[in-house]
């Protein structure tokens, strides 16, 4: 049996940097999900170590916090006037050589950054910062179970694409429709079950109880809308028996009913 030691896992900081990039290219993959390439001088030295990292996409909705944007220094806890909205993504690709990042958005109608991905065009600009850190998870594990939505997508897509040819992945993605299915590329044995949001309410909770769970050491990564995260952790540890040090669950968006339990 191979002992696995959560040393393993380690977070790395980064200095908080906020860039001005400007955007290259908006591509739709699905109708749901566009994808935006950022580009710019400022992504040099842009650092992005972990699969699930995250960047802070900011958005000015006035001309306060515009003027606040173009002086904000990140991680300073100073008081610089109106903040601009900031929002979550993950950096999906970052080219150091072309210094290009791509970030998915999933277009769900409302909100500063759907909104403001629903119109972009070549030319605008936007402001990122971070990552502040990356949570490395090396690819030590037999077996990966993954489950999430489509913001969670990228995350999925990058921990897949680095995984060896002799580890299996279990993966479990709630989408609207057929139509928002992506093609995942790994050189691992991976199963997907997607699950379809207009086939009824509860579905992936449903799907997550009846998984057999991949054998060997397991690590499970869970980022959906944060209720279901919850629950879904819960019915991993409690229904499938999964090591709790081995389940990183997270909310990754918050429905506006949603109790903070
Ligand atoms: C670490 C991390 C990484 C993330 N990576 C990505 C990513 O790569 N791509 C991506 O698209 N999202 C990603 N998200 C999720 C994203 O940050 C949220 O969906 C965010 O709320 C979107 O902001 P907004 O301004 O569009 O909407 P908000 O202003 O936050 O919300 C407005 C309304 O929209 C609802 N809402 C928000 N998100 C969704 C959704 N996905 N589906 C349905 N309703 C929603 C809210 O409940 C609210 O009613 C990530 C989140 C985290 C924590």
């Amino acid at each position: 049996m191979t002992v696995i030691q959560t040393q393993g896992i380690h977070r790395v900081m980064h200095e908080i940097k906020r860039r001005r990039l400007q955007v290259l290219r908006v591509v739709d993959l699905t109708p749901r999900m566009r994808r935006i390439t950022l580009g710019g001088p400022e992504l040099a030295g842009f650092i992005s170590l972990g699969t699930d990292d995250h960047v802070k996409l900011l958005f000015a909705q006035n001309a306060q916090e515009q003027a606040t944007l173009e002086t904000l220094e990140l991680g300073a806890g100073k008081d610089h006037g109106p903040m601009p909205a900031m929002r979550d993504y993950t950096p999906r690709r970052y080219d150091p050589q072309t210094l290009e990042l791509d970030i998915d958005f999933v277009l769900h109608g409302d909100g500063p950054a759907s909104t403001w991905a629903e119109q972009a065009t070549p030319g605008q600009f936007l402001h990122i910062g971070g990552p502040r850190g990356s949570m490395i998870v090396p690819d030590m594990f037999d077996s990966y179970l993954l489950i999430g939505d489509e913001t969670a997508l990228p995350a999925i897509a990058r921990r897949l694409e680095g995984l060896a040819a002799n580890r299996r992945a279990l993966v479990i993605v709630e989408v609207e429709n057929g139509k928002e299915q992506q093609v995942l590329e790994s050189a691992a044995q991976v199963n997907v079950i997607w699950v379809l949001r207009e086939g009824g309410k509860d579905h992936l909770l449903t799907t997550v109880r009846q998984i057999k769970v991949p054998s060997g050491n397991l690590y499970a990564w869970v980022a959906t809308e944060s209720k279901a995260s919850r629950q879904i952790r819960r019915v991993l540890l409690d229904e499938h028996g999964l090591d709790e040090q081995f389940v990183k669950a997270v909310g990754y968006w918050r429905r506006d009913d949603t109790d903070d339990l």
